[in-house]
């Protein structure tokens, strides 16, 4: 029998944290689950280590947990600039971490990749347009790839064409039309910002060059991402949306474990269709393509100032259809110099929430 893998799980009692453990507890024979690790909300199930980001003590403690010799794989579900330090910790400690928060490669991507070795080596993406890409890569040259396509569903101003962005309540943002998942990456589904996000992302996971990324709406969800080949064939994964297929293969590759979905009934699945992004309605990905092209920290600032204005918008104090111009307004007037160290990385990221912070301040006063 082989050994099992020891799990911790970041981000426990969330989206991907609850899936993760679905999936974990299905399996007991081939994983155990070491550690949980949660926010303001206490994990409703018993593990050898539980930690909450409310302890005082809880950074220093979380960083020996990830490089524990109790622990073998690190699921990181954190949202946002938290989950950066205990990644990296993670992958330079030798460990296997399957990563869902996409924000720690869009803030550092070439410090997280510099630590993590070759893909699959050490770290596995959870994101399901990632892990499609990477299945589609499976056992293909890196020099025969020409291009990748992100699938995006469009959220829900594209399954509601008559909701006015102007206007748009908490209520309809959150009310994703395809995915259940936690507040944060719902509200940057509304405005496309999760998908500027997984381009960069893709990026760095899959190190192609960002001109050679692109976006296309699958309102479906069920064409997860698409590779193209220099001969001109296109791969592409295909399935029902569940988390839990990314997220399982991440915890077992290069294995697939049986039955962690029921088979698709594509002959249900109704027509399959793909149109290209309207960059003037969702203009969030054209700005990360701008940040990327400052270089870091410039992802950083955006994805910070992103964050700032997502937490403003759900506490009801920005309105929707500032989130976006707020980010931008932060990358356009970043002060700094271009950086590859880590505290300069989170000196950005300070700096852009200090900056949302002050401009929300005013809006609301406003
Ligand atoms: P969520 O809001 O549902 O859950 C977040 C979890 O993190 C909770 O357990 C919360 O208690 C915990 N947490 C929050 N701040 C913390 C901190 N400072 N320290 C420790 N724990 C903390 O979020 P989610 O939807 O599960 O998303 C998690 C990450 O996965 C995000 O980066 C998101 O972009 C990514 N992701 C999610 C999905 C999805 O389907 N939900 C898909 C792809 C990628
Ligand atoms: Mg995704």
């Amino acid at each position: 029998m082989t050994e099992r893998t020891r799990v911790a799980v970041l981000g426990a009692t969330g989206s991907i944290g609850t899936q993760t453990l679905d999936v974990l507890d299905r399996f007991p024979d081939r994983f155990t689950v070491e550690a949980l690790v949660s926010g303001r909300r206490a994990p409703e199930r018993p593990a050898p280590v539980v930690m909450r980001s409310t302890a005082s003590d809880f950074e220093p403690r979380l960083r020996e947990l990830v490089v524990s010799p109790r622990v073998d794989l690190v699921v990181m579900a954190i949202p946002g600039a938290a989950a950066l330090q205990p990644t990296l910790d993670a992958l330079r400690a030798g460990k296997r971490v399957a990563l869902a928060s996409k924000e720690v490669l869009v803030m550092a991507g070439d410090l997280v990749m510099a630590a993590a070795g070759p893909l699959g080596d050490r770290l596995r993406p959870v994101d399901s347009e990632h892990s499609a890409i990477w299945q589609c890569l499976w056992g293909e040259a890196q020099d025969a790839v020409t291009r990748i396509t992100v699938t995006a569903s469009g959220g829900p101003l594209w399954a509601h064409p008559d909701w006015d962005p102007e206007s748009l309540t908490v209520e309809q943002a959150l009310s994703h039309p395809r995915w259940s998942m936690g507040p944060k990456i719902t509200i940057d589904s509304a405005t496309l910002m999760n998908k500027a996000l997984e381009v960069l992302e893709a990026h760095h996971l899959f190190q192609m060059p960002m001109g050679r990324i692109q976006v296309l709406i699958n309102p479906q969800s069920v064409v997860h991402s698409i590779v193209e080949f220099r001969d001109g064939t296109a791969k592409a994964q295909i399935g029902r949306p569940d988390m839990r297929t990314p997220i399982a293969l991440a915890l077992s590759y290069p294995e697939r474990l049986p039955g962690v979905i029921a088979p698709t009934d594509f002959g249900a699945t109704g027509p399959l269709e793909l149109y290209p992004l309207d960059d003037r309605r969702f203009p969030a990905v054209g700005l990360v393509r701008e940040a990327a092209r400052h270089g870091t920290p410039w992802p950083a600032v955006l994805n910070a100032a992103n964050e700032e204005a997502v937490a403003a918008f759900l506490d009801g104090k920005l309105a929707f259809r500032e989130i976006v111009p707020l980010a931008r307004e932060a990358l356009e007037t970043y002060p700094g110099g271009a950086t590859t160290s880590l505290e300069e990385i989170l000196s950005a990221d300070a700096w852009a929430r200090d900056y949302a912070r002050a401009r929300i301040v005013r809006t609301s006063v406003g």
